[in-house]
């Protein structure tokens, strides 16, 4: 299984923010210099003046861009300049992914967020659209399905929903089999692709609970949508993304600006053309929360992870299952701060967390 590394390498503090961390499968790539031979590691993380992305020349009305496919990197030894290949894949398909987060307490002083993407061709999301609305419809007839959205936590909240003209009807069972029926609609999806993060952080002392909280959160966030770019560019598919808009009126940062951040900073990076390949990301849209159906689905399978983290970090029943769900890419970070990742219908605790049951 592949992962990705702490690199111990360029803690110079002009080190851009977006990237920390390394594909394992780069950790070995030496370049050697063609003027002293010396053999050395290509500097991945180093920021370059520019960002470099594909480029549409001036007066070039046509459909293409113009790629990079080498980059002068400079010896550390004599100091010469030398080109280095990058890799470039044809784009071939698309796929627009929504994305939505979870946030739990585990305890007083431990925090959890976890985000989900559900992504599939734009050609099949009218069909998952359709297949959301008849399921909210079945069990609020009387309401447009789209004047509603399924966040998760309140309607799994009985004195929400009780405070709720239109879910007075939804007693615990209706409710638990609206959910029922919510996970064998996404497991029957084997079209959709679905990734989710998880990132807790404890709260040390003479850190205030705001910065932990936001700290968390941005880490999961990056590493989501970098782990995605990766993974899917290499499969030759241009990942779109989508996020419930979180502008908020308490000035803190949020998706809009780290997604910003990370793409300015990150097309700076010699790594950043090894995980896009030459495929052209363009930044994240925003929309208002719950506005896609998708949208509510990544809330749903958000709430479903760090639902199960939080059982099992309490040693409660387990009542819901992210193995209902279906196959799922899982990121997580392990012991040593590497981000991990597995493919799998029932969720690699272990992967992450050894096999301490709430560790
Ligand atoms: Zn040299």
């Amino acid at each position: 299984m592949r992962g990705y590394a702490f690199p111990q390498m360029n803690e110079e503090p002009g080190r851009p923010r977006a990237l920390t961390h390394l594909p394992e499968d780069l950790l070995d790539v030496r370049h050697t210099c063609p003027n002293c031979s010396t053999s050395f590691a290509p500097p991945w993380l180093e920021r370059m003046s520019s960002p470099m992305v594909p480029i549409k020349p001036d007066n070039y009305e046509g459909p293409g861009r113009w790629v990079r496919l080498t980059l002068s990197i400079r010896c550390p030894s004599c100091g010469g300049q030398s080109e280095f290949g990058v890799p470039y894949v044809k784009m071939k398909t698309r796929c627009i992914f929504h994305g939505d987060e979870a946030e739990r307490q585990l305890s007083e002083d431990r925090i959890l967020f976890s985000y989900s993407t559900v992504g599939a061709d734009p050609k099949l999301i009218p069909e998952i659209n359709q297949a959301v609305w008849a399921l909210k419809r079945e069990f609020s007839p009387k309401l447009e399905p789209k004047s509603w959205r399924i966040h998760t936590k309140d309607l799994l909240n009985g004195r929400w929903r009780r405070k709720q003209d239109r879910f007075k009807e939804w007693d615990e069972s209706i409710t638990r089999s609206f959910f029922e029926r919510l996970e064998k609609l996404l497991c029957s999806m084997t079209d959709v692709f679905v990734f989710n993060i998880v990132n807790s952080a404890s709260i040390k002392p003479g850190i205030e609970f705001a910065t932990v909280r936001e700290n968390t959160k941005e880490e999961a966030f990056r590493w989501l949508l970098l782990f995605m770019i990766d993974n899917l560019t290499r499969q030759g598919c241009q990942p779109h993304f989508l996020f419930d808009d979180d502008r908020k009126s308490d000035g803190r940062r949020g998706e809009r600006n780290w997604a910003s951040d990370l793409l300015v900073d990150s097309q700076k990076c010699l790594l950043y053309n090894y995980l896009s390949r030459g495929i052209e990301i363009v930044p994240p849209h925003f929309v208002p929360p719950g506005s896609e159906p998708c949208l509510e689905l990544a809330d749903f399978v958000s709430y479903v992870v760090a639902r199960y983290h939080y059982t099992r970090w309490l040693k409660l029943q387990l009542d819901y299952d992210p193995a209902r769900l279906g196959a799922i890419t899982y990121l997580g970070f392990g012991a040593s701060g590497d981000l991990r990742f597995h493919r799998t219908k029932s969720y690699p605790w272990e992967l992450f967390y050894g096999n301490d049951p709430a560790s």
